[in-house]
C-alpha cells in the first residue's frame, strides 16, 4: 500500500509511534525513526522495518530544539532522497494541577509537543510538497479536544496541535499533500502505565469500549491516512478513544 514512500516517524522508539513506524514498514514505506532518549529501543525498531523488507534508519534528535531538528530533517531528505508521509508523534506529559504547574513544565510540554510538530513540519514540508501525494499526520489527544485536569500543559499543546493540522492542511492542499490528526484516548503505552491505578479502573467505566486501546489500534488509522485511500480526507480529527469523547 506504502510501497516506494518514505515515512518519518518522530517518537518511535517506544509506544504508539514504534507501532505507526513498524505499520507503515509492514506496508511497503522506508522509514525514518526519530527518538530522543532509548537509542537501543529505536534501533530494535529499525531492525524489525528492516525484516519487512524496506529501508530504515534511526535519527536522535530532539524534537523540540529548532536547528536540531532542521539538521535531523536535512540528513532524512538527503539519506532517503525525498520524504512523503510525516507522523508528528513525539510526546510528554508532566501532569499537574493548573495552580502548581511550574513555567517550566508547561514550556516543557508545549514544546515537545506543539514545538515539535511545528519543527518537522516546517523543516520537511518543502520535502513533503515534492511527493505526488504527501501526508502529514498529527498525533493530538482526546484531552486536546475535551481538556483533562491536571493537563492544561498538554491540552494546550494537543489542541494547538489540531490548529497547526487545520492550517497546514489549507497551505498544503495545492500541492496534494492532506493533513489530518488523530486524538487517542488511554492507549496502553510507557505513557499511561504511570496513572494510579484508581484512573485505571475508571477507564472501563468511563470508555464505552470499556478498555484501553492498543499502539496498533491507532497506527492502523495512520497507515489508512498516510495511503491513498484517505486521498480526499484533510484537515480532519479523528478519534481513537473507543467512544470517550463521544
Ligand atoms: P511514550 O510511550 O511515552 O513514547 C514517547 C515517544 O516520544 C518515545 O519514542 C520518545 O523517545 C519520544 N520523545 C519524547 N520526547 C521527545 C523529544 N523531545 N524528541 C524526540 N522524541 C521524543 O508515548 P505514547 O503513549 O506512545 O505517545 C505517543 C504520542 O501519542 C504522544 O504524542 C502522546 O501525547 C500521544 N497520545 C498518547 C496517548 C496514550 O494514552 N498513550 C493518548 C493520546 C495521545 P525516547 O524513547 O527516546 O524517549
Amino acid at each position: 500500500m506504502l510501497r516506494g514512500k518514505t515515512a518519518v516517524v518522530t517518537g518511535a522508539s517506544r509506544g504508539i509511534g514504534k507501532a505507526i513506524a513498524l505499520g507503515m514498514a509492514q506496508n511497503g514505506a522506508n522509514v525514518a525513526i526519530v527518538y530522543a532518549a532509548s537509542e537501543s529501543s529505536a534501533h530494535e525498531v529499525l531492525k524489525k522495518a528492516e525484516s519487512f523488507g524496506v529501508a530504515a534508519r534511526a535519527y536522535q534528535c530532539n524534537v523540540a530544539d529548532w536547528n536540531e531538528a532542521r539538521s535531523v530533517c536535512e540528513k532524512i531528505a538527503a539519506d532517503f532522497g525525498s520524504v512523503d508521509i510525516l507522523v508528528n508523534n513525539a510526546g510528554i506529559i508532566k501532569d499537574n494541577l493548573l495552580r502548581r504547574m511550574s513555567e517550566e513544565d508547561f514550556n516543557a510540554v508545549i514544546g515537545v509537543n506543539l514545538s515539535g510538530a511545528f519543527n518537522f513540519t516546517r523543516h520537511l514540508s518543502r520535502f513533503v510538497m515534492r511527493s505526488k501525494a504527501g501526508r502529514i499526520i498529527n498525533i493530538s489527544s482526546a484531552s486536546g479536544i475535551m481538556g483533562n485536569p491536571c493537563q492544561a500543559n498538554y491540552s494546550a499543546a494537543k489542541a494547538g496541535m489540531i490548529g497547526l493540522t487545520k492550517t497546514a492542511a489549507k497551505e498544503f492542499s495545492g500541492k496534494n499533500v492532506t493533513c489530518n490528526a488523530i486524538a487517542p484516548g488511554f492507549i496502553d503505552t510507557d505513557m499511561t502505565a504511570a496513572l494510579p491505578q484508581a484512573v485505571k479502573e475508571r477507564i472501563s467505566t468511563t470508555v464505552p469500549l470499556r478498555r484501553m486501546g492498543t499502539a496498533e489500534e491507532v497506527a492502523n488509522l495512520a497507515v489508512f491516512l498516510a495511503s491513498e485511500l484517505s486521498s480526499y480526507i484533510t484537515g480532519e480529527v479523528i478519534r481513537v478513544d473507543g467512544g470517550l469523547c463521544m
